[in-house]
């Protein structure tokens, strides 16, 4: 995957800049094939990856020191200079908010720019727990991707449960756009949907492999795996 041209000095070519935020404890192919996906599916030009201070959704469970969570994102993303590991939630005092996140990355874009907030359907499900969650909706348009094994329900397709919650759960004033894969608001940015390879890995069960023994091998890149096994995580 080649680096799109970033900004350079006189160079006033709008961005399109996805944030993906999770806890990354660890990474696994899951994110990594869906950050490819969602790359060439929005024509990004660069994909900033926040993994989370303290996961306020996460009390229960093992969870990495910040620091090597972030190592392992950074040995998973080496190589690939179209994908940026951030720690700007790992740098802020207290628990991640991902409104935080994104008021962080609009102040520090150009106005042209476009942001776009991209999440797995189960933690767009559960965004109504999330502070500030409507005024995140109105601030950066949302993208949700499809991910097996969550939540898909009975409702035939991968993003099914979408449209019934965006009505039912945020405004019944969201539209399915003439534009195929958008829900539309008259007063908010738009909810993208988009289905991704489904690959069922979780970090959780990445986890539960370790504690019982087993091998992780190809669910997470070498690299990390190697690094979980020197550092003796999540044991
Ligand atoms: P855990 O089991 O600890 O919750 P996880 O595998 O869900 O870990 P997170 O760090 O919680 O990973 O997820 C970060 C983001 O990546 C979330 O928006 C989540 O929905 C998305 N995501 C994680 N795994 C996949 C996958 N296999 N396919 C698509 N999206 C995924
Ligand atoms: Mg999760």
């Amino acid at each position: 995957m080649e680096k799109k041209e970033s900004r350079g000095s006189g160079d006033n070519r709008p961005l399109r800049i996805g944030l993906f935020g999770g806890t990354f404890n660890p990474v696994h192919i899951g994110h990594l094939r869906a950050m490819v996906e969602i790359w060439e599916s929005l024509f990004l030009d660069q994909l900033i990856i926040i993994p989370s201070a303290i996961p306020p959704h996460k009390p229960h469970g093992a969870v990495a020191s910040a620091s090597d969570r972030m190592s392992m994102l950074i040995l998973a993303l080496s190589g690939n200079e179209a994908f940026i590991p951030s720690d700007v939630e790992i740098r802020r005092k207290g628990p991640s908010y991902s409104i935080d996140t994104v008021r962080h990355y609009k102040e520090r874009s150009a106005p042209l720019d476009e942001l776009y907030l991209i999440m797995g359907q189960d933690a767009f499900l559960d965004i109504c727990t999330w502070r500030d969650y409507m005024a995140l909706l109105k601030l950066v348009p949302v993208v949700v991707m499809s991910r097996p094994g969550k939540c898909d329900g009975n409702h035939g397709s991968a993003l099914g449960a979408v449209p019934a919650f965006l009505k039912d759960r945020i405004s019944p004033e969201y539209r399915a756009s003439t534009e195929p894969l958008r829900f539309d608001h008259p007063s908010s940015p738009p909810v993208l949907v988009r289905e991704v390879t489904p690959l069922d890995i979780s970090s959780t069960r990445i986890r539960a492999l370790i504690q019982q023994g087993k091998s992780i091998r190809y669910l997470v890149p070498d690299s990390v795996a190697d690094f979980i096994k020197e550092k003796g995580l999540y044991l």
